[in-house]
Protein backbone atom coordinates (compact mmCIF):
# COMPACT_ATOMS: atom_id res chain seq x y z
CA UNK A 1 0.00 0.00 0.00
CA UNK A 2 2.30 2.44 -1.14
CA UNK A 3 1.90 6.11 -1.06
CA UNK A 4 4.45 6.67 -3.08
CA UNK A 5 6.83 8.55 -1.36
CA UNK A 6 9.69 9.47 -3.08
CA UNK A 7 12.86 7.51 -1.72
CA UNK A 8 15.08 10.64 0.35
CA UNK A 9 18.07 9.31 -1.84
CA UNK A 10 16.50 9.70 -4.76
CA UNK A 11 15.25 12.85 -5.10
CA UNK A 12 15.74 14.63 -1.16
CA UNK A 13 13.63 17.72 -1.51
CA UNK A 14 10.94 15.93 -3.54
CA UNK A 15 11.05 13.28 -0.87
CA UNK A 16 10.41 16.30 1.81
CA UNK A 17 7.36 17.64 0.00
CA UNK A 18 6.25 14.29 -0.62
CA UNK A 19 6.14 13.89 3.39
CA UNK A 20 4.40 17.45 3.66
CA UNK A 21 1.93 16.49 1.38
CA UNK A 22 1.64 13.00 1.92
CA UNK A 23 1.28 13.59 5.34
CA UNK A 24 -1.47 15.78 5.31
CA UNK A 25 0.96 18.71 7.46
CA UNK A 26 0.63 21.48 5.27
CA UNK A 27 -0.40 22.35 0.96
CA UNK A 28 0.60 25.37 -1.10
CA UNK A 29 -1.73 27.92 -0.97
CA UNK A 30 -3.16 29.71 -4.03
CA UNK A 31 -1.47 32.52 -2.35
CA UNK A 32 2.42 32.38 -4.21
CA UNK A 33 4.74 31.87 -1.02
CA UNK A 34 1.79 31.23 1.65
CA UNK A 35 1.01 27.27 2.71
CA UNK A 36 -1.93 26.29 4.63
CA UNK A 37 -1.61 24.11 7.50
CA UNK A 38 -3.54 21.52 7.81
CA UNK A 39 -4.87 20.14 11.23
CA UNK A 40 -2.32 17.52 11.50
CA UNK A 41 0.52 20.15 10.81
CA UNK A 42 -0.55 22.39 13.02
CA UNK A 43 -1.83 19.60 15.99
CA UNK A 44 2.35 19.65 15.64
CA UNK A 45 2.46 23.37 16.01
CA UNK A 46 0.08 23.19 19.22
CA UNK A 47 2.35 20.83 20.83
CA UNK A 48 5.67 23.44 20.10
CA UNK A 49 3.40 26.28 21.55
CA UNK A 50 2.31 24.72 24.26
CA UNK A 51 5.94 23.43 25.29
CA UNK A 52 7.55 26.43 24.54
CA UNK A 53 5.00 28.79 25.97
CA UNK A 54 5.52 26.79 29.52
CA UNK A 55 9.22 27.36 29.41
CA UNK A 56 8.68 31.22 28.53
CA UNK A 57 6.50 31.32 31.72
CA UNK A 58 8.67 29.76 33.46
CA UNK A 59 11.45 31.89 33.04
CA UNK A 60 9.24 34.65 34.17
CA UNK A 61 7.76 35.98 30.40
CA UNK A 62 4.45 37.00 29.89
CA UNK A 63 2.17 37.26 26.58
CA UNK A 64 1.08 40.48 24.91
CA UNK A 65 0.09 41.33 21.73
CA UNK A 66 1.04 44.07 19.01
CA UNK A 67 -0.35 45.52 15.65
CA UNK A 68 0.05 43.51 12.59
CA UNK A 69 0.98 46.71 10.95
CA UNK A 70 3.59 49.30 11.60
CA UNK A 71 3.65 52.96 10.55
CA UNK A 72 6.42 52.99 7.72
CA UNK A 73 8.04 56.19 10.29
CA UNK A 74 8.63 53.93 13.18
CA UNK A 75 9.78 50.63 10.56
CA UNK A 76 12.56 53.42 9.24
CA UNK A 77 13.75 54.77 12.96
CA UNK A 78 16.63 52.17 12.90
CA UNK A 79 18.58 52.48 10.51
CA UNK A 80 20.48 48.99 9.79
CA UNK A 81 16.80 47.17 10.59
CA UNK A 82 14.93 49.33 8.46
CA UNK A 83 18.00 48.35 5.95
CA UNK A 84 17.69 44.74 6.53
CA UNK A 85 14.02 44.12 6.23
CA UNK A 86 13.76 46.97 3.18
CA UNK A 87 13.54 44.17 0.69
CA UNK A 88 10.87 41.96 1.83
CA UNK A 89 8.57 44.28 2.76
CA UNK A 90 4.84 43.93 2.10
CA UNK A 91 3.40 47.27 1.98
CA UNK A 92 -0.17 48.77 2.66
CA UNK A 93 -1.00 51.62 0.74
CA UNK A 94 -4.87 51.94 0.72
CA UNK A 95 -8.03 50.99 2.51
CA UNK A 96 -10.73 50.87 0.13
CA UNK A 97 -11.76 48.85 -2.95
CA UNK A 98 -14.31 50.36 -5.22
CA UNK A 99 -16.25 49.34 -8.31
CA UNK A 100 -15.55 51.05 -11.45
CA UNK A 101 -19.09 51.09 -13.27
CA UNK A 102 -18.22 48.18 -15.66
CA UNK A 103 -18.27 45.78 -12.89
CA UNK A 104 -14.37 45.35 -12.53
CA UNK A 105 -13.24 45.50 -8.82
CA UNK A 106 -10.64 47.82 -8.03
CA UNK A 107 -8.54 50.30 -5.62
CA UNK A 108 -10.28 53.41 -4.68
CA UNK A 109 -7.47 55.83 -5.43
CA UNK A 110 -8.89 58.49 -3.43
CA UNK A 111 -8.65 55.95 -0.35
CA UNK A 112 -4.78 56.22 0.16
CA UNK A 113 -3.27 55.95 3.50
CA UNK A 114 -1.86 58.86 4.71
CA UNK A 115 1.31 57.20 5.64
CA UNK A 116 1.88 53.62 4.46
CA UNK A 117 1.91 50.82 7.00
CA UNK A 118 4.32 47.95 6.91
CA UNK A 119 2.66 44.12 7.42
CA UNK A 120 5.41 43.23 10.42
CA UNK A 121 8.27 41.06 9.23
CA UNK A 122 9.27 41.27 12.81
CA UNK A 123 7.83 43.60 15.73
CA UNK A 124 10.74 45.54 17.30
CA UNK A 125 10.19 48.60 16.21
CA UNK A 126 6.21 48.95 17.08
CA UNK A 127 6.87 47.29 20.12
CA UNK A 128 9.76 50.01 21.45
CA UNK A 129 7.72 52.34 19.98
CA UNK A 130 4.95 50.83 22.91
CA UNK A 131 8.10 50.65 25.36
CA UNK A 132 8.53 54.51 25.29
CA UNK A 133 5.50 54.76 27.15
CA UNK A 134 6.10 51.73 29.49
CA UNK A 135 9.62 53.18 30.85
CA UNK A 136 10.48 55.61 32.82
CA UNK A 137 12.83 54.08 36.09
CA UNK A 138 14.36 51.01 36.66
CA UNK A 139 11.90 49.97 38.68
CA UNK A 140 9.67 49.79 35.50
CA UNK A 141 12.39 47.09 34.44
CA UNK A 142 12.94 44.61 33.35
CA UNK A 143 9.96 43.95 30.93
CA UNK A 144 9.98 40.34 29.71
CA UNK A 145 7.33 40.20 26.73
CA UNK A 146 6.53 37.01 24.32
CA UNK A 147 4.03 37.64 21.12
CA UNK A 148 2.74 34.60 19.66
CA UNK A 149 1.93 35.97 15.89
CA UNK A 150 2.22 36.01 12.63
CA UNK A 151 4.18 37.64 10.23
CA UNK A 152 5.48 38.43 6.55
CA UNK A 153 8.75 38.61 4.76
CA UNK A 154 8.46 38.79 1.21
CA UNK A 155 10.68 35.93 0.26
CA UNK A 156 11.65 34.97 -3.27
CA UNK A 157 12.53 31.50 -2.71
CA UNK A 158 9.95 29.50 -0.41
CA UNK A 159 9.74 26.28 0.89
CA UNK A 160 6.54 24.64 3.03
CA UNK A 161 7.49 25.22 6.50
CA UNK A 162 11.09 26.01 6.36
CA UNK A 163 11.01 29.30 4.41
CA UNK A 164 7.39 30.69 3.49
CA UNK A 165 6.20 34.38 3.08
CA UNK A 166 3.86 34.11 5.77
CA UNK A 167 4.93 32.42 9.16
CA UNK A 168 3.71 31.81 12.35
CA UNK A 169 6.24 32.45 15.13
CA UNK A 170 6.94 33.95 18.56
CA UNK A 171 8.96 37.01 19.43
CA UNK A 172 10.01 37.36 22.63
CA UNK A 173 11.09 41.24 22.95
CA UNK A 174 12.70 42.34 26.88
CA UNK A 175 13.74 45.25 28.00
CA UNK A 176 16.29 45.58 30.67
CA UNK A 177 18.28 48.26 32.60
CA UNK A 178 21.85 46.69 31.87
CA UNK A 179 23.70 45.23 29.19
CA UNK A 180 24.72 42.45 31.27
CA UNK A 181 21.30 41.57 32.11
CA UNK A 182 19.84 41.95 28.15
CA UNK A 183 23.29 39.94 27.43
CA UNK A 184 22.21 37.06 30.04
CA UNK A 185 18.38 36.81 29.04
CA UNK A 186 19.61 36.48 24.81
CA UNK A 187 22.01 33.80 26.43
CA UNK A 188 18.88 32.29 29.01
CA UNK A 189 16.62 32.08 25.41
CA UNK A 190 19.25 30.55 23.49
CA UNK A 191 19.14 27.83 26.20
CA UNK A 192 15.80 26.99 26.20
CA UNK A 193 15.35 27.03 22.58
CA UNK A 194 18.22 24.49 22.52
CA UNK A 195 16.92 22.91 25.27
CA UNK A 196 13.26 22.41 23.27
CA UNK A 197 14.86 21.56 20.33
CA UNK A 198 17.00 18.76 21.60
CA UNK A 199 14.43 17.29 24.55
CA UNK A 200 11.35 17.85 22.85
CA UNK A 201 12.57 17.67 18.70
CA UNK A 202 15.54 15.18 19.54
CA UNK A 203 17.37 17.17 17.22
CA UNK A 204 20.51 18.12 18.47
CA UNK A 205 21.95 21.64 18.01
CA UNK A 206 25.12 23.40 17.82
CA UNK A 207 24.77 27.31 20.07
CA UNK A 208 26.74 29.36 18.84
CA UNK A 209 26.97 33.36 17.17
CA UNK A 210 26.04 34.69 14.32
CA UNK A 211 29.68 36.60 12.11
CA UNK A 212 28.47 40.57 11.61
CA UNK A 213 27.46 39.47 8.23
CA UNK A 214 24.63 37.12 9.14
CA UNK A 215 23.39 39.04 12.44
CA UNK A 216 19.65 39.99 12.36
CA UNK A 217 19.94 43.52 11.33
CA UNK A 218 19.47 45.75 14.07
CA UNK A 219 21.44 43.53 16.66
CA UNK A 220 25.21 43.88 18.34
CA UNK A 221 24.94 40.00 18.55
CA UNK A 222 22.60 37.18 17.19
CA UNK A 223 23.55 34.10 18.63
CA UNK A 224 21.75 30.52 16.63
CA UNK A 225 20.68 27.16 17.55
CA UNK A 226 21.76 25.26 14.04
CA UNK A 227 20.51 21.81 13.47
CA UNK A 228 21.90 19.68 10.62
CA UNK A 229 19.41 17.63 7.90
CA UNK A 230 19.88 14.56 6.98
CA UNK A 231 21.14 15.52 3.31
CA UNK A 232 24.03 17.20 5.27
CA UNK A 233 22.15 20.51 5.15
CA UNK A 234 22.22 22.99 8.22
CA UNK A 235 19.13 24.93 9.03
CA UNK A 236 19.65 27.39 11.21
CA UNK A 237 16.41 26.65 13.50
CA UNK A 238 16.02 29.44 16.08
CA UNK A 239 17.76 32.85 17.08
CA UNK A 240 18.20 34.63 20.32
CA UNK A 241 19.71 38.70 19.56
CA UNK A 242 21.29 40.80 22.08
CA UNK A 243 19.82 44.22 20.57
CA UNK A 244 21.99 46.58 23.13
CA UNK A 245 20.41 50.16 22.81
CA UNK A 246 20.13 50.27 19.53
CA UNK A 247 16.16 50.59 19.31
CA UNK A 248 15.99 52.42 22.95
CA UNK A 249 17.83 55.63 20.97
CA UNK A 250 16.08 55.15 18.21
CA UNK A 251 12.78 55.26 19.89
CA UNK A 252 14.27 57.27 22.42
CA UNK A 253 13.34 54.67 25.58
CA UNK A 254 15.16 56.35 28.44
CA UNK A 255 15.18 55.32 32.03
CA UNK A 256 16.18 56.92 35.53
CA UNK A 257 18.64 54.04 37.03
CA UNK A 258 19.48 53.52 40.53
CA UNK A 259 22.05 56.31 40.50
CA UNK A 260 19.23 58.60 39.22
CA UNK A 261 21.12 59.22 35.98
CA UNK A 262 19.03 58.73 32.89
CA UNK A 263 19.99 55.70 30.16
CA UNK A 264 18.86 54.36 27.33
CA UNK A 265 17.07 50.70 27.66
CA UNK A 266 18.92 47.28 26.94
CA UNK A 267 17.16 45.42 24.67
CA UNK A 268 16.74 41.51 23.52
CA UNK A 269 14.76 39.79 20.91
CA UNK A 270 14.14 36.05 20.13
CA UNK A 271 11.83 34.11 17.94
CA UNK A 272 11.16 30.46 16.52
CA UNK A 273 8.87 29.83 13.94
CA UNK A 274 6.91 27.27 11.88
CA UNK A 275 10.50 25.99 10.09
CA UNK A 276 10.66 23.86 13.31
CA UNK A 277 8.03 21.22 11.55
CA UNK A 278 10.13 21.48 8.92
CA UNK A 279 13.04 21.03 10.89
CA UNK A 280 11.66 17.39 12.55
CA UNK A 281 10.42 16.21 9.34
CA UNK A 282 13.94 16.82 7.80
CA UNK A 283 15.96 15.40 10.59
CA UNK A 284 14.03 11.96 11.39
CA UNK A 285 12.00 11.00 8.64
CA UNK A 286 12.40 8.19 6.18
CA UNK A 287 10.87 6.56 3.10
CA UNK A 288 7.89 5.64 4.65
CA UNK A 289 6.85 8.59 5.71
CA UNK A 290 7.08 11.08 8.85
CA UNK A 291 8.83 10.33 11.98
CA UNK A 292 7.72 11.95 14.79
CA UNK A 293 9.43 12.64 18.58
CA UNK A 294 6.84 11.00 20.98
CA UNK A 295 6.85 14.24 23.17
CA UNK A 296 5.47 16.23 20.34
CA UNK A 297 3.32 13.61 18.45
CA UNK A 298 -0.11 14.32 18.52
CA UNK A 299 -1.41 11.09 18.18
CA UNK A 300 1.45 8.58 20.24
CA UNK A 301 -0.18 5.08 20.40
CA UNK A 302 -2.66 4.36 17.29
CA UNK A 303 -4.97 0.85 18.14
CA UNK A 304 -5.98 -1.16 15.04
CA UNK A 305 -8.46 -3.61 15.62
CA UNK A 306 -8.09 -6.63 13.25
CA UNK A 307 -11.83 -8.42 13.07
CA UNK A 308 -13.53 -10.85 10.95
CA UNK A 309 -16.90 -10.99 12.68
CA UNK A 310 -18.90 -8.26 14.75
CA UNK A 311 -18.51 -10.57 17.31
CA UNK A 312 -14.59 -10.30 17.58
CA UNK A 313 -14.62 -6.06 17.07
CA UNK A 314 -16.83 -5.95 20.21
CA UNK A 315 -14.60 -7.95 21.77
CA UNK A 316 -11.49 -6.35 20.77
CA UNK A 317 -13.18 -3.29 21.39
CA UNK A 318 -14.16 -4.10 25.15
CA UNK A 319 -10.41 -4.74 25.88
CA UNK A 320 -8.99 -1.54 24.39
CA UNK A 321 -12.00 0.65 26.33
CA UNK A 322 -10.01 -0.86 29.23
CA UNK A 323 -6.85 0.43 28.29
CA UNK A 324 -7.51 3.75 26.88
CA UNK A 325 -8.01 5.08 29.94
CA UNK A 326 -5.63 3.56 31.36
CA UNK A 327 -2.78 4.67 29.00
CA UNK A 328 -4.75 8.38 28.77
CA UNK A 329 -3.68 8.06 32.82
CA UNK A 330 -0.27 8.13 32.09
CA UNK A 331 -0.57 11.20 30.01
CA UNK A 332 -0.11 9.24 26.33
CA UNK A 333 -2.31 10.51 23.60
CA UNK A 334 -3.99 7.15 22.47
CA UNK A 335 -6.43 6.84 19.12
CA UNK A 336 -8.52 3.74 18.47
CA UNK A 337 -9.24 3.54 14.55
CA UNK A 338 -11.95 1.14 14.80
CA UNK A 339 -13.22 2.58 11.23
CA UNK A 340 -15.03 -0.02 9.22
CA UNK A 341 -14.60 1.77 5.78
CA UNK A 342 -10.96 0.81 5.55
CA UNK A 343 -8.89 -2.08 6.09
CA UNK A 344 -6.02 -2.63 8.72
CA UNK A 345 -3.57 -2.52 6.28
CA UNK A 346 -4.29 0.87 4.83
CA UNK A 347 -4.50 2.12 8.27
CA UNK A 348 -0.98 0.99 9.17
CA UNK A 349 0.10 2.44 5.88
CA UNK A 350 -1.22 5.73 6.87
CA UNK A 351 -0.34 5.98 10.22
CA UNK A 352 3.38 5.21 9.43
CA UNK A 353 3.00 8.01 6.61
CA UNK A 354 1.81 10.51 9.70
CA UNK A 355 4.82 9.53 12.11
CA UNK A 356 2.73 8.10 14.79
CA UNK A 357 5.15 6.12 17.54
CA UNK A 358 3.60 3.28 18.72
CA UNK A 359 0.54 1.30 16.57
CA UNK A 360 -1.23 -1.61 18.11
CA UNK A 361 -3.01 -3.93 16.34
CA UNK A 362 -5.12 -6.55 18.43
CA UNK A 363 -7.20 -9.40 16.73
CA UNK A 364 -9.25 -12.57 17.85
CA UNK A 365 -5.93 -14.68 18.22
CA UNK A 366 -4.25 -11.77 20.19
CA UNK A 367 -7.40 -11.82 22.95
CA UNK A 368 -7.04 -15.77 23.09
CA UNK A 369 -3.36 -15.28 24.12
CA UNK A 370 -3.62 -12.14 26.06
CA UNK A 371 -1.10 -10.41 23.65
CA UNK A 372 -0.89 -7.23 21.43
CA UNK A 373 1.13 -7.10 18.31
CA UNK A 374 3.29 -3.77 18.82
CA UNK A 375 5.18 -1.89 15.98
CA UNK A 376 7.46 0.92 16.89
CA UNK A 377 7.74 4.08 14.10
CA UNK A 378 11.19 4.43 14.46
CA UNK A 379 12.77 1.29 13.43
CA UNK A 380 9.67 -0.05 12.31
CA UNK A 381 10.68 -3.44 14.82
CA UNK A 382 7.30 -5.64 14.94
CA UNK A 383 6.61 -8.00 18.42
CA UNK A 384 4.26 -9.50 20.27
CA UNK A 385 3.64 -7.69 23.93
CA UNK A 386 1.47 -9.40 26.69
CA UNK A 387 -1.44 -7.75 27.93
CA UNK A 388 -0.27 -7.65 31.32
CA UNK A 389 1.20 -4.69 31.86
CA UNK A 390 1.33 -2.83 28.65
CA UNK A 391 0.34 0.52 29.57
CA UNK A 392 3.68 0.68 31.19
CA UNK A 393 5.28 -1.10 28.36
CA UNK A 394 3.85 1.60 25.87
CA UNK A 395 5.20 4.16 28.53
CA UNK A 396 8.29 2.99 28.88
CA UNK A 397 8.77 2.05 24.89
CA UNK A 398 7.58 6.12 24.36
CA UNK A 399 10.62 7.25 25.99
CA UNK A 400 12.93 4.92 24.57
CA UNK A 401 11.61 5.67 21.26
CA UNK A 402 12.12 9.71 22.16
CA UNK A 403 15.84 8.89 23.19
CA UNK A 404 16.82 6.08 19.98
CA UNK A 405 15.50 9.13 17.76
CA UNK A 406 17.74 11.58 19.06
CA UNK A 407 20.78 9.53 19.33
CA UNK A 408 20.37 8.32 15.76
CA UNK A 409 20.23 12.34 14.79
CA UNK A 410 23.42 13.01 17.31
CA UNK A 411 25.30 10.02 15.91
CA UNK A 412 24.58 11.36 12.42
CA UNK A 413 25.69 14.75 13.13
CA UNK A 414 28.78 13.31 14.92
CA UNK A 415 30.10 11.91 11.83
CA UNK A 416 28.60 14.70 9.96
CA UNK A 417 31.09 17.37 11.39
CA UNK A 418 34.61 17.25 9.71
CA UNK A 419 37.96 19.07 10.22
CA UNK A 420 38.73 21.06 6.63
CA UNK A 421 42.45 22.17 6.59
CA UNK A 422 42.97 23.79 3.05
CA UNK A 423 40.19 25.14 0.77
CA UNK A 424 40.88 22.02 -1.63
CA UNK A 425 39.62 20.00 1.43
CA UNK A 426 37.06 22.00 2.43
CA UNK A 427 35.55 22.11 -1.49
CA UNK A 428 36.05 17.95 -1.48
CA UNK A 429 33.85 17.74 1.51
CA UNK A 430 30.79 20.10 0.21
CA UNK A 431 30.74 17.59 -2.86
CA UNK A 432 31.25 14.95 -0.95
CA UNK A 433 29.42 13.95 2.32
CA UNK A 434 28.77 17.62 3.36
CA UNK A 435 27.29 18.34 6.71
CA UNK A 436 29.65 21.00 8.88
CA UNK A 437 32.72 21.59 8.55
CA UNK A 438 34.93 23.50 11.06
CA UNK A 439 37.39 25.37 9.19
CA UNK A 440 40.11 28.31 9.61
CA UNK A 441 38.25 31.70 8.74
CA UNK A 442 40.07 35.41 8.91
CA UNK A 443 37.52 36.77 10.59
CA UNK A 444 37.33 39.19 7.42
CA UNK A 445 33.30 39.12 5.78
CA UNK A 446 35.43 39.83 2.52
CA UNK A 447 36.51 36.25 2.90
CA UNK A 448 33.16 34.84 4.25
CA UNK A 449 31.66 36.45 0.88
CA UNK A 450 34.06 35.02 -1.25
CA UNK A 451 33.90 31.60 0.50
CA UNK A 452 29.81 32.07 -0.27
CA UNK A 453 29.93 33.49 -3.36
CA UNK A 454 32.26 30.33 -4.98
CA UNK A 455 30.75 27.35 -3.10
CA UNK A 456 28.04 28.52 -1.45
CA UNK A 457 28.96 27.50 2.03
CA UNK A 458 27.85 30.38 4.60
CA UNK A 459 29.68 30.46 8.22
CA UNK A 460 26.65 28.56 10.14
CA UNK A 461 28.12 30.12 13.32
CA UNK A 462 31.36 30.13 15.67
CA UNK A 463 30.53 27.82 18.84
CA UNK A 464 29.91 28.94 21.90
CA UNK A 465 32.72 26.44 23.15
CA UNK A 466 35.12 26.70 20.55
CA UNK A 467 38.39 26.32 21.86
CA UNK A 468 41.08 29.33 20.58
CA UNK A 469 43.06 27.46 18.09
CA UNK A 470 46.02 29.72 16.14
CA UNK A 471 46.09 28.33 12.40
CA UNK A 472 45.74 30.08 9.42
CA UNK A 473 42.34 30.63 7.04
CA UNK A 474 41.73 27.96 4.27
CA UNK A 475 40.66 30.66 1.99
CA UNK A 476 43.37 33.66 2.22
CA UNK A 477 46.21 32.30 4.44
CA UNK A 478 46.06 34.89 6.65
CA UNK A 479 46.60 34.22 10.59
CA UNK A 480 42.74 32.89 12.14
CA UNK A 481 42.30 32.48 16.14
CA UNK A 482 39.90 30.02 15.75
CA UNK A 483 37.80 27.39 13.71
CA UNK A 484 34.14 28.35 12.92
CA UNK A 485 31.18 25.94 11.02
CA UNK A 486 30.30 26.36 7.57
CA UNK A 487 27.68 24.10 5.81
CA UNK A 488 25.19 24.64 2.83
CA UNK A 489 22.14 25.63 4.34
CA UNK A 490 18.18 25.88 4.11
P1 LIG B 1 14.91 36.28 12.77
O1 LIG B 1 13.88 37.25 13.26
O2 LIG B 1 15.35 36.58 11.38
O3 LIG B 1 16.03 36.07 13.72
O4 LIG B 1 14.16 34.87 12.66
C1 LIG B 1 13.56 34.28 13.76
C2 LIG B 1 13.22 32.84 13.47
O5 LIG B 1 12.33 32.73 12.36
C3 LIG B 1 14.45 32.04 13.11
O6 LIG B 1 14.36 30.84 13.82
C4 LIG B 1 14.35 31.81 11.64
O7 LIG B 1 14.94 30.61 11.32
C5 LIG B 1 12.85 31.83 11.39
N1 LIG B 1 12.52 32.34 10.05
C6 LIG B 1 13.08 33.41 9.42
N2 LIG B 1 12.53 33.58 8.20
C7 LIG B 1 11.59 32.60 8.04
C8 LIG B 1 10.70 32.24 6.99
N3 LIG B 1 10.63 32.94 5.85
N4 LIG B 1 9.88 31.16 7.18
C9 LIG B 1 9.93 30.47 8.33
N5 LIG B 1 10.76 30.76 9.34
C10 LIG B 1 11.59 31.81 9.22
Amino acid sequence: MSKGITSKSEDYSQWYNDIVIKADLAEHSSVKGCMVIKPYGYSIWEKMQAVLDQKFKDTGHSNAYFPLFIPKSFFSKEASHVEGFATECAVVTHYRLKNDGNGNIIVDETAKLEEELIVRPTSETIIWNTYKGWIQSYRDLPILVNQWANVVRWEMRTRLFLRTTEFLWQEGHTAHATSQEAVEETEKMLNVYADFAENWMAVPVVKGKKTPNERFAGALDTYCIEALMQDGKALQAGTSHFLGQNFAKAFDVKFTNREGKIEHVWASSWGVSTRLIGALIMAHSDDAGLVLPPKLAPIQVVIVPIYKSDEDLKNISAFVDELIPKLKGLGISVKYDDRDTQRPGFKFAEYELKGVPVRLAIGGRDLENKTVELARRDTREKSTVSQEGLDLHIAQLLEDIQSNIYKKAADFRTEHITEANSYEEFKELLDGKAGFISAHWDGSPETEQKIKEETKATIRCIPLDNPLEDGICIYSGKPSIQRVLFARAY
